[in-house]
């Protein structure tokens, strides 16, 4: 991945963003936020997060310590000095000494810091960037990073790739008690350029926007070069039928098997279709039905993805009631899937939650290409 870090970007943002109200640090964090905010294999929107430990007066003039870091709402490739609300750095590092504190406790303790009553509520991984000591913090869910660590013996994967450049911090729901578990990763190697969030993402951190952002860029490479180290060069396809229907014909008879039930009656999503060679050879993989449904390497995408993709059968040209009806079985199963994975997960939870409609966002058609689905 490509460091797009340049001296005269960050003087330029400096001059533009630079202030009586925001100050040199913050102008840089702008910058680097939107150069991690603009490659969507670190972050889609919304996603990932960033902060900056620096220097702002109070209300009565007096210089305070304060973290500034992504609020809600925000999305870091287009942020601005507003989307980074100051909270106050000394009460919240001291809350590390909690034994536990639930999400709404966070809450009202980094709100009741803020030293703008108005701001966004900061990030839910605001405590995790407050409690690691450098001036500079950058999180991602790198698509490289988790590719490594989203499979069995990911810990270990992750552990030979980046070495003891890096510390590993066991999957934790964000929050508290991650937050807590990160600070004692750090503290146990005090020399590590960053921490490895296992099944979740990546911190980089360090004393300047540039090295912070550096050191992102850098890691993210490693996990690249190792995943084009392993990547399986000949897998085998299946076995096509020789003439293909085409997409414009199955699109309807697709868009119709995945209408919406609604109050309002009938609603039937918007279609996208993709096609280019590396998709033709991912749908035509004889191994779709394991590679395609081992759900997605983060929240990032499963809010718009759904966890799974559906798979309909391959179109014959001029058997398109034998694909309707194929497709029709496949939906139904799709539906009765969404409805299983969702009572099984609900079950979990403390408060339950509610449920989407059943109907893919991404449908997979062997030897064609792949459909989008939205409202
Ligand atoms: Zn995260």
């Amino acid at each position: 991945m490509e460091n797009l870090w340049s001296d005269t970007d960050a003087q330029n943002y400096i001059d533009q963003f630079t202030t009586n109200e925001v100050n040199q640090d913050v102008s840089l964090r702008v910058y680097t936020s939107r150069l991690l905010g603009g490659e969507p294999k670190l972050v889609l929107h919304g996603g990932g997060n960033t902060s900056v430990k620096t220097v702002m007066p109070d209300m009565l003039g007096q210089d305070t310590e304060v973290l500034c870091v992504k609020g809600s709402g925000w999305d870091l490739g287009d942020i601005e000095p507003p989307g980074l609300p100051a909270v106050r750095l000394e009460p919240i590092r001291q809350l590390s000494a909690l034994s536990a504190l639930s999400d709404e406790g966070m809450v009202n303790a980094q709100r009741i810091n803020l030293l703008d009553a108005s701001a966004p509520n900061p990030s839910v991984e605001t405590l995790l960037h407050a409690f690691l000591p450098h001036k500079f913090v950058d999180h991602t869910h790198a698509n490289a990073v988790l590719a490594l660590t989203d499979q069995e013996g990911g810990d270990e994967i992750c552990q030979e790739v980046f070495g003891d450049r890096m510390g590993y911090v066991p999957y934790i729901m964000p929050g508290f008690d991650l937050a807590k578990k990160a600070k004692e990763v750090f503290e146990n190697d005090p020399d590590v350029e960053g921490l490895i969030l296992l099944k979740h993402g990546i911190f980089s951190f360090g004393e300047t926007a540039q090295e912070s952002y550096g050191r992102m860029i850098e890691m993210v490479s490693i996990a690249e070069t190792e995943i084009e180290k392993r990547r399986l060069r000949n897998f085998s396809g299946v076995d096509l039928p020789a003439q293909l229907a085409c997409a414009t014909e199955i699109a309807p008879v697709l868009r119709g098997l995945c209408a919406l039930d609604t109050e309002a009656g009938t609603q039937r999503l918007v279609m996208d279709f993709r096609t280019n060679d590396a998709i033709v050879a991912f749908t035509g993989g004889d191994g779709i039905g394991r590679y395609s449904q081992q759900g997605t390497v983060t929240p990032d995408h499963v809010i718009r993805t759904k966890p799974n993709p559906l798979i309909v059968p391959a179109p014959v040209a001029g058997k398109l009631d034998e694909f309707a009806a194929d497709a029709c079985t496949a939906v139904e199963k799709y539906i009765a899937d969404y409805h299983a994975y969702f009572a099984r997960n609900n079950k979990s939870q403390a408060t339950p939650k509610t449920e989407l409609d059943p109907m893919p966002r991404v449908i997979l058609v062997p030897g064609v290409g792949l459909f989008g689905l939205g409202k």
